[in-house]
């Protein structure tokens, strides 16, 4: 019989997170820390508020829907995932810190991380008293409909 041996890796997603919330002041509640494990334990993902409440049920957690929006709120202003909003309706959260754009298959509701140095920009100069924040793109495509 084996065991699973947890290992302690402070370069986790998990622990960075972990040393993000607790640097901010927010303390790690026991809901907040269990919403952070599933969240980052499964590497680099984009899910929605459901599926990541489907996750805690399915792992027999209970944690409220409301928590979860809420939680999803403050990672979000704490840098720790990114709010995609596809469509009015529907905002998926990612969990890739590293820049990035993402492509949105519309009829799947599936996202997609993309290389920034897949896409060319030409940016428009900047106003000197200005800075440059964050660029969000979003490419929306669908799949080819058979026309038979
Ligand atoms: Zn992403």
């Amino acid at each position: 019989m084996t065991t699973a041996i947890k290992v302690y890796n402070p370069f986790s997603l998990y622990e960075k997170a972990l040393k993000t919330i607790e640097k901010s002041g927010i303390r790690p509640t026991k809901q907040r820390r269990i919403l952070a494990k599933i969240l980052f334990d499964k590497g680099n993902r984009h899910v929605s508020a459901e599926e990541l409440f489907y996750d805690v049920k399915k792992e027999d957690r209970k944690i409220s829907m409301a928590t979860v929006y809420n939680t999803l709120k403050q990672f979000t202003t704490l840098g720790l995932i990114k709010e995609v909003v596809v469509d009015q309706n529907k905002s998926l959260y990612c969990t890739n810190n590293k820049s990035h754009y993402h492509l949105y298959i519309e009829d799947e509701g599936k996202i997609v991380d993309i290389p920034t140095k897949n896409v060319n920009l030409d940016i428009p100069s900047i106003p000197a008293c200005l800075q440059l924040h964050n660029i969000d793109i979003i490419v929306r495509i669908r799949t080819l409909k058979d026309k038979n």
